[in-house]
């Protein structure tokens, strides 16, 4: 969500600004602009849609000689999509760029206009700049330290000063941002992405902390006195931004499932460095999306095998309700970026408490990780696609892995050993999947059915679809599909039944009857050769319950894939999402 870099140096910052938007993509963005600055000028160029818009109208435009620049792709909250409302915005000597929701800008924008500012856009951003500005005199860093106690909600700015030679600022607080070391300048970026092919060495900025940039150098200020910031070297490689032939990232993250599923269970062979649930009497799984439904998969496995109480929650509600903590409890965040907004949150309003947390994550410097009790990462690598495919399939074993370290089964541990190998085969008959892409891509509607643990698979299979090729599903408890829903069924509605619990089989297959008597096209997806065949069936390989999401979901990643290559659509950035929601 939103994408900021920025950079002071040796070179003209067009090139540098524009490659590092483009890796910034995956966040998702609705417009996109950068300012460039030569002694006390300021340009801005800034227009609505793809990177690619922002690059025509650049090759239109004479380009000021400048060795300092910011850009910005913006994925609107404030404001409707418009140039006037794309960043960087200027209001009298501050240009700034900005992630996150300034939350007291209507009261804000209210005071300033009646000191006589004039805005230009219905941005909570541009009061930014104007409170910036306002207490600005030559003083920058008093400038920004004054505004941010003012300004209420989130924030990463990346700030130019029209008088204020060849420097560049940033501040950030619950919004990420970084500071990268280049060897003939220096870099601010929304994450690393962004500049690894000009340096691999950055600095996390922490909340509150100030950053000056010039060409040869970096400060960082935190309550007003100059801090020594650690230096982190990036492992990112070329293959992690290289579809390696796929024809979209979506689909070689699908592929790459096994490897890195592997890569976790290798890691976790001997499951002593993990951390045991069983001391704790409650769980609280909390996430948003698909992270979430990988912790509904995860509550289903501590419950049924550890008799663990867990509860699921989406981040965003959590943050905000009466939590009742009245017995040992454990609060889990799932979260692939580390950065979600929401569970960032969720995560203060436990630690305010005083209950334990545990963050899985993918990406290590992130936030969630930084600050939770005890972190777990995934080892995903690098998500380019929006759409979530490796790192939920990874959350869940992380989460197959965390019940059998609670109840000790070395059983289960040897299975995970043969998951890869049986994932493979699954991926390997793509083509069968591709083929139910191709019946089903011209339909309006799609149901996903299933009971206890299925359900959990049914909630990401339905996600996926709906995401990636804008068909309109729901995801139901089979059982419930009759108290209602069953009247939206009629001729050739796909209704996906996913069945591999044996306890509960019977059950779901009779609800799949049920719907197939109201002339439903049903497509089967099970563990069991006895289940009917209602004219599509697929039969991954029966595998016990801990593992066996890990061979269903891709299946349903497969379909919702090729369903929107039928249809032609933006799988990689698909409209009006963001990998990473930075904001709530
Ligand atoms: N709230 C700002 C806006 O709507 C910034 C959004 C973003 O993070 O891209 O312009």
């Amino acid at each position: 969500m939103c994408g900021i870099v920025g950079y002071v140096g040796e070179q003209h910052p067009k090139e540098i600004l524009i490659s590092g938007l483009k890796k910034l993509e995956y966040r998702g963005y609705d417009s996109s602009g950068i300012a460039l600055k030569k002694d006390d000028k300021v340009q801005i160029i800034k227009t609505v849609g793809r990177i690619s818009n922002l690059e025509e109208k650049l090759k239109k435009t004479d380009l000021l000689d400048a060795n300092i620049g910011i850009g910005h792709t913006r994925w609107a909250t404030h404001g409707g999509v418009t140039e006037e409302n794309a960043h960087p915005h200027k209001i009298g000597r501050v240009t700034l760029v900005h992630n996150g929701i300034i939350e007291n800008a209507a009261n804000l924008k209210t005071e300033l206009e009646e000191e006589g500012v004039i805005f230009n856009s219905n941005t909570d951003t541009e009061v930014a700049a104007a409170l910036i500005d306002k207490y600005y005199d030559d003083n920058a860093l008093f400038a920004i330290k004054k505004a941010i106690s003012k300004i209420k909600g989130s924030y990463a700015f990346g700030i130019l000063f029209d008088d204020d030679d060849d420097k560049l600022y940033a501040v950030r607080k619950d919004s990420p941002l970084i500071i990268g070391y280049g060897k003939d300048g220096n870099f601010i970026a929304s994450d690393i992405a962004a500049i690894v092919n000009y340096t691999k060495d950055y600095s996390l900025l922490d909340e509150g902390e100030i950053a000056i940039l010039t060409k040869n150098n970096i400060e960082v200020f935190s309550n007003g006195e100059m801090i020594h910031k650690k230096v982190i070297h990036a492992n990112i490689t070329a293959e992690d931004s290289d579809k390696c032939g796929y024809e979209h990232f979506m689909l070689k993250e699908i592929m790459e499932e096994p490897k890195v599923l592997d890569n976790l269970f290798k890691k976790y062979e001997n499951f002593s460095n993990l951390p045991d649930l069983l001391k704790y009497k409650e769980i609280h799984i909390v996430a948003c999306g698909s992270a979430m439904y990988a912790g509904i998969i995860g509550a289903n496995l501590l419950e049924e095998k550890c008799n663990i109480k867990c509860y699921v929650e989406c981040a965003s509600e959590y943050r905000y309700k009466k939590v009742i903590y009245d017995r040992k409890t454990l609060v889990i965040l799932i979260s692939q970026s580390g950065e979600t907004a929401d569970t960032i949150a969720a995560m203060r309003k436990a630690k305010e408490d005083n209950i334990d947390t545990l963050a899985i994550v993918n990406v290590e410097t992130s936030t969630i990780a930084r600050e939770a009790d005890n972190a777990l990462f995934i080892g995903a690598g690098v998500e380019v696609a929006v759409a979530t495919t490796k790192a939920y399939i990874l959350q869940v074993a992380m989460l197959a892995l965390l019940t059998i370290r609670a109840n000790q089964n070395k059983e289960a541990l040897m299975e995970a050993k043969k998951i890869p190998a049986l994932l493979n085969k699954v991926l390997g008959d793509r083509e069968i999947f591709e083929n139910v892409a191709k019946e089903i891509y011209q339909v309006h509607d799609a149901f996903f059915i299933g009971r206890g643990i299925d359900y959990a698979m049914c909630m990401e299979g339905s996600l996926k679809l709906k995401e990636v090729s804008y068909i309109h599903s729901e995801a139901f408890q089979a059982g419930e599909l009759k108290h209602g829903t069953i009247s939206l069924i009629e001729k050739g509605v796909p209704v996906f039944a996913i069945i591999t619990d044996k306890k509960i089989m019977d059950k779901t297959e009779s609800n799949v009857v049920e719907v197939k008597s109201r002339d439903a096209s049903i497509y089967t997806i099970t563990n069991n050769n006895e289940v009917p065949n209602h004219g599509f069936r697929y039969v991954v390989p029966k595998v016990s319950s801990y593992f066996q999401s890990l061979l269903v979901v891709p299946v349903l990643q497969l379909i919702g894939y090729y369903t929107a290559c039928y249809k032609n659509l933006d799988i990689d950035k698909p409209r009006n999402l963001a990998k990473s929601v930075t904001v709530e």
